[in-house]
C-alpha cells in the first residue's frame, strides 16, 4: 500500500502588506510575473515527482501569500500537474487560501470547479477599526460577501482565521468575534495570538501599540474555547477548532509527523527521515536555482523533542504508550517536570494520555523550551 503525502504549494503574492506580517509574501505583483512563478513552480513539481511514486498525495495545500491572486490559468497548470505526476487521491483534501478581497464569486465558482474543495478565508475580526489597524485590505463587508459568495460556489469545507491579542482589541470585541463568525458555521475556526515579529512595521511602531495585557490575552484564549464549545467546535489543537470530522487534514500532517513537501519560496518539507526549507529567495527561484537553505536530519534528541513538541500542540496530547515503543522510555523519566506541571495545572493526564490544560496551552512555549532543555542536559550527560 502506498504511503500518504502532502503537497504545500507557497504563493507568495498578496494585494498589500499587513502591518504585522513577517510571512513570505510580496505586495502588487504583476500577473506575469505570478504566471512564471506558476511555471516554476511545475517545473519543481515534475521534477519531485520522481521520488514520489511510493506515495499517494491525499492533502495539497495553497498557502501564503495569497494564493487566489493567482490568475486562473495558472493555478489550473499547477493543479494538471499534480494530476497528471503525482497519484492525487479521488478524495484528497485541496485547501486554497484566501483573502477576502482576492476573489470574487467567478473565481471562487471557478476554484471548486477545478477541485479545490476547502478555502480557508482570513477574516482576523469582524471589527473594521481592527482589521484597519492591521492594515489588512479588506473590511468585515467585504469578507461577508466572499463568505456567502464561496457557499454559492459550493464549498462545504470553509475555514475562517481570527486574531487576538490585536493593538486596541478588547475581551469583549474578541468575544463578539467568536460568536459573529460562529453564527457563520463555517466547519472550521483558527485563531492565533497577534506576534509583534522584528521587521514588521508593527515592531517598529512597537511603542505606540496599545496591545492587551497578558491577564486579557489569556481570557481571550480561554473564551475561546468555551464560545467555540458553545457553537460546536471543539479544540484539537492549540489555536484551531473544528466540527466533528472537519479537522484539517493537511495541518494534522504537520503534527503527526507525516510526509509533506513544500514547493516555492520558504516552503517547508519533511520527507523520508529529512527536513529541508527554501529561502525568502524569489529571484533565484524565477531563475530556477536551487534555493534549499536549511536541511537536517533528525537525530535521537531532536526525534524526541519534535515529537514532544509537535504532540503536544494537539488537545489529545502524547499517548503515553506510544512514547514508551518509540523511545523505549517513560514520558515522566524522561520529564521529571512533568510532574510538578501536573500539579500546578499545566497538563493533564487519564494514565493513557498526556496534553496541556488551557492554562497549559497559553505559556506552552516556555514550557517546551524548558521540557526541551532538559532533555538534552539529560542525553548529553549519558554520551
Ligand atoms: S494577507 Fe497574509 S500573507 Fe498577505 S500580507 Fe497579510 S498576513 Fe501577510
Amino acid at each position: 500500500m502506498k504511503r500518504s503525502l502532502g503537497l504545500y504549494l507557497h504563493i507568495p503574492f498578496c494585494i498589500q502588506k499587513c502591518l504585522y506580517c513577517d510571512f513570505c509574501s510580496f505586495p502588487k505583483a504583476t500577473e506575469a510575473s505570478m504566471t512564471s512563478y506558476a511555471k516554476e513552480l511545475c517545473r519543481r513539481l515534475e521534477r519531485a515527482a520522481g521520488r514520489c511514486e511510493e506515495y499517494r498525495v491525499d492533502t495539497v495545500y495553497f498557502g501564503g501569500g495569497t494564493p487566489t491572486l493567482l490568475p486562473l490559468s495558472a493555478m489550473e497548470s499547477i493543479l494538471d500537474c499534480i494530476r497528471t505526476r503525482y497519484d492525487l487521491a479521488p478524495d484528497a483534501e485541496i485547501t486554497c487560501e484566501c483573502n477576502p478581497a482576492s476573489a470574487d464569486g467567478e473565481k471562487l465558482s471557478a476554484l471548486r470547479r477545478m477541485g479545490i474543495n476547502r478555502l480557508s478565508l482570513g477574516l482576523q475580526s469582524v471589527h473594521d477599526s481592527e482589521l484597519a489597524l492591521l492594515g489588512r485590505a479588506h473590511d468585515y463587508g467585504e469578507f461577508l460577501a466572499t463568505f456567502g459568495q464561496a457557499r454559492e460556489a459550493g464549498f462545504e469545507n470553509i475555514s475562517v482565521d481570527l486574531m487576538y491579542g490585536i493593538p486596541d482589541q478588547t475581551l469583549e470585541s474578541f468575544r463578539a468575534s467568536l460568536r459573529t463568525v460562529a453564527a457563520l458555521s463555517p466547519e472550521h475556526i483558527s485563531a492565533y495570538g497577534l506576534k509583534v515579529e522584528e521587521g514588521t512595521p508593527f515592531f517598529r511602531m512597537a511603542d505606540r501599540l496599545v496591545l492587551p495585557d497578558e491577564d486579557t490575552e489569556f481570557k481571550m484564549y480561554e473564551a475561546m474555547t468555551d464560545i467555540l464549545g458553545e457553537y460546536g467546535y471543539a479544540k484539537y489543537e492549540i489555536s484551531n477548532f473544528a466540527k466533528a470530522g472537519r479537522e484539517s487534514r493537511h495541518n494534522l500532517r504537520y503534527w503527526r509527523r507525516e510526509p509533506y513537501l513544500g514547493f516555492g519560496v520558504a516552503a517547508h518539507s519533511c520527507f523520508e527521515g529529512e527536513r529541508f526549507g527554501n529561502s525568502r529567495d524569489l529571484d533565484a527561484f524565477l531563475r530556477g536555482e536551487d534555493i534549499t537553505a536549511e536541511r537536517e536530519r533528525l537525530d535521537d534528541i531532536d526525534e524526541r523533542d519534535e515529537y514532544l513538541f509537535l504532540g503536544l500542540r494537539l488537545a489529545s496530547g502524547i499517548d503515553l504508550a506510544d512514547y514508551r515503543r518509540r523511545f523505549g522510555a517513560f514520558f515522566r523519566e524522561v520529564y521529571p517536570q512533568a510532574d510538578a506541571l501536573l500539579a500546578a495545572g499545566y497538563l493533564k493526564t487519564d494514565g493513557e494520555r498526556i496534553a496541556f490544560t488551557d492554562k497549559g496551552f497559553f505559556v506552552s512555549n516556555t514550557i517546551l523550551a524548558e521540557l526541551m532543555a532538559q532533555n538534552e542536559r539529560k542525553f548529553s550527560k549519558n554520551c
